[in-house]
């Protein structure tokens, strides 16, 4: 046991700091291990001058403060490398999602509301699932809430549907890197999964398998899901099958169906400074190359 210096000043005097000269040091009452009278080892009252200069100490807690700073920055860096959001989409966030039309608001605000609350969703598996037409901003806010996320402490994996199914199909045969099982656990054991472009997939066997382990693995852990998707929950049906959806839309899951207007065009016309991610015509995005 180590004593404990209790905050009651009980004397005052000069003192010298080697670095910043003299400074009232304080004398404290403190408790900790001693001998009563008879030599029993017990817990006895003190007091001690305590040696600290005030512009010691508060460069002590100013250099703690930067270190646990630049560790928090070190950790979030790693969060985000680890995942595989692209690097031209790293820029967006809630804030620069342009909502004009009651729409957008809407998206916005269960966007919004879904990061403040994921203490909640992460327990109960309430998934998000975003809808409906190309260049709506479904990847622009299905990353900015895995960037906020992220800024918060949670683990997100980012993926397209038919890159999953590839990291899969990649282990196969192979002796070194990650296995089949290590990339199920990765993208299983995320606080957040975004599944992007779903719907954009053959919807061959290999995929519907491999969207199948992985929806089914998050949703008997309860975590959730966010998946974006071009077509409506009709359409995309075919590409990840009926099971998949049924525990998509289970645990209260959240629909949110982008039906106005193309975005893609607008912010691009308001936002020229920021880095973009290049469109192909296929409608897949591009990393920028952006410096890291
Ligand atoms: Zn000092």
């Amino acid at each position: 046991m180590e004593h404990q210096e209790l905050n009651t000043t009980t004397l005052t005097r000069t003192a010298t700091c080697n670095k910043h000269g003299e400074y009232e040091e304080v004398q404290k009452e403190c408790y900790g291990p001693g001998k009563d009278e008879f030599g029993d080892y017990t817990v006895v009252k003190f007091l001690k001058w305590t040696g600290h200069c005030a512009e010691c100490v508060a460069e002590i807690v100013r250099r703690e403060e930067e270190h646990k700073a630049k560790m928090e920055r070190h950790k979030l860096h790693e969060r985000i490398r680890a995942s595989g959001i692209p690097g031209g989409f790293l820029e967006e966030s809630l804030d620069s999602y342009i909502a004009d039309n009651p729409g957008q608001q809407k998206a916005l605000s269960v966007a919004r509301d879904y990061v403040a609350n994921f203490g909640e969703h992460v327990y109960s598996g309430r998934n998000l699932l975003f809808t409906g037409k190309p260049g709506c901003g479904k990847t622009h806010l299905a990353v900015a809430i895995g960037m906020a996320l992220m800024k918060m402490g949670a683990s997100v994996r980012w993926t397209t549907a038919s890159d999953m199914t590839r990291r899969f199909t990649d282990t196969w045969g192979r002796r070194e890197g990650e296995n089949e099982t290590q990339v199920l656990a990765d993208l299983t054991g995320a606080d957040l999964l975004i599944l992007d472009e779903a719907g954009v997939q053959s919807g061959s066997e290999v995929e519907l398998r491999t969207i199948f382990n992985v929806i089914d693995g998050r949703y008997r852990e309860k975590l959730p899901t966010l998946v974006a998707s071009n077509l409506s929950i009709k359409n995309l049906t075919p590409y990840v099958g009926e099971r998949v959806i049924d525990r998509l839309r289970d645990n209260g899951s959240e629909l949110v169906a982008f039906d106005w207007e193309s975005y893609r065009g607008k912010k691009g016309a308001r936002n020229t400074s920021a880095p973009r991610p290049f469109m192909s015509s296929a409608g897949h995005a591009v990393a920028a190359g952006k410096p890291k």
